[in-house]
């Protein structure tokens, strides 16, 4: 699904040299290099704040935390997400609100957190699935009415544009209250280990949050809140402000690929090609609206399982994310849930297939998997 080596061998020498040069200081956690990546990357974003820490799902927690919520407020998430997600806000006691997705984006859907909220209501998270900015105006706007806190998670979708509706842009991550991102190797920015970051443009909470991240410290040994022990470890910051001035042309690597399997499946009836919200169909060649974390197809009137397998078969690895709705999930399921409210994930869960997505793709390798996958539904 993806290929670290040959991307680390284009950039051997930086990343080499970079993590000798920790080893040689002996600067391994909090050194210098954490604060430079951290600087690069809001520079990057043009957003006020970055603070680094050790994953993604830290990333989430702190944020939540930093925004002070309070057992039993209920926090609204779409259903169709990696589980970290609903994870965190179900550890800190909030109550997960699940909520249906966008079949087209698969986004969470406006309309149906519109229903969601209650006077309970505290936060939305929405998730910028496979590298797509949710509605962020929409949500916004909702957040304004409500008074509610908006947290974007961000892991799959860094340095995407989201693109207001008077055409203005913004990086995915700075729009919301507060964002949470991951550098889990796999990850469109990834490092050689864990990683993550939490971004905000609110001074106060990126200073309460500094101090969530170091045992609820903001003056060494005085403990004012409880917080956690979340760092990003020097020798993973090297890499990533190695990796960040080519995260642009990564995605681009990315889009170029999702470009050319979407020409590939122009004319398969049975096979729906990402859409994307800016009405480039997909193709994006003008804007940065899709980074393609994932290259996610629908597949109608097909047995998608034969077709895994078939890929398998063939030496194609591919995945299904994701395979079982959370509200289904042993951990989350909750008596209030409907069915019916969750028509759709529970349509996609049976649809989906991602394909290799990554920025060493080439055309013979395109060719190859396209060419599979057309087989096989021609056969079937
Ligand atoms: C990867 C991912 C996370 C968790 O990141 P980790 O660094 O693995 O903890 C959270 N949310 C989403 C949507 C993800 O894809």
């Amino acid at each position: 699904m993806v290929d670290l080596k040959g991307q680390y061998a284009a950039i051997k020498n930086v990343v080499d040299s970079s993590i000798q040069e920790i080893i040689d200081n002996t600067t391994f956690v909090n050194g210098p290099k954490v604060h430079e990546f951290q600087k690069n990357l809001e520079n990057y974003l043009g957003v006020k704040h970055v603070i680094p820490c050790a994953n993604g799902t830290d990333a989430l927690q702190i944020a939540m935390m930093g925004l002070g919520l309070e057992q039993g407020d209920e926090v609204i998430t779409a259903d169709f997400t990696f589980a970290a997600t609903v994870e965190v806000i179900a550890l800190l006691k909030l109550t997960p609100v699940l909520v249906d997705v966008d079949p087209e984006t698969f986004n969470i859907d406006i309309e149906a957190v519109k229903k969601a909220i209650t006077p309970k209501t505290k936060a939305i998270v929405p998730v910028h699935l496979f590298g797509q900015c949710a509605n962020m105006e929409a949500l916004m706007d909702l957040a304004k009415q409500h008074n509610l806190y908006v947290i974007e998670d961000n892991a799959q979708g860094i340095g995407a544009d989201y693109t207001y509706a008077d055409g203005t842009k913004a990086k995915s991550g700075t729009i919301g209250h507060v964002a949470s991102t991951s550098f889990f190797p796999s990850k469109n920015l990834g490092c050689y280990g864990d990683g993550g970051a939490i971004f905000t443009n609110d001074d106060d909470l990126a200073h309460t949050i500094r101090g969530i991240v170091n045992h609820g410290m903001y003056e060494r040994y005085h403990h004012d809140v409880v917080g956690v022990n979340s760092r990003l470890d020097s020798i993973q910051a090297a890499v990533l402000d190695a990796k960040l001035p080519k995260l642009d042309s990564y995605n681009n690597a990315r889009r170029n690929a999702a470009r050319k399997y979407n020409a590939a499946f122009k004319d398969v009836k049975n096979i729906i090609t990402p859409k994307t919200v800016n009405g480039c169909e997909g193709i994006c060649d003008t804007c940065n609206c899709h980074v393609f974390h994932q290259y996610t197809l629908k597949v109608k009137n097909v047995d998608r399982d034969a077709l895994v397998k078939h890929l398998n078969e063939n030496g194609i690895p591919c995945g299904v994310y994701y395979p079982i709705p959370l509200h289904a999930q042993k951990a989350y399921r909750d008596t209030r849930y409907n069915e019916a409210d969750f028509k759709v994930t529970n349509q996609l869960i049976k649809e989906v297939i991602s394909l290799p997505m990554h920025t060493e793709l080439e055309d013979d390798q395109i060719d190859f998997i396209t060419k599979t996958v057309k087989d096989f539904i021609a056969n079937n």
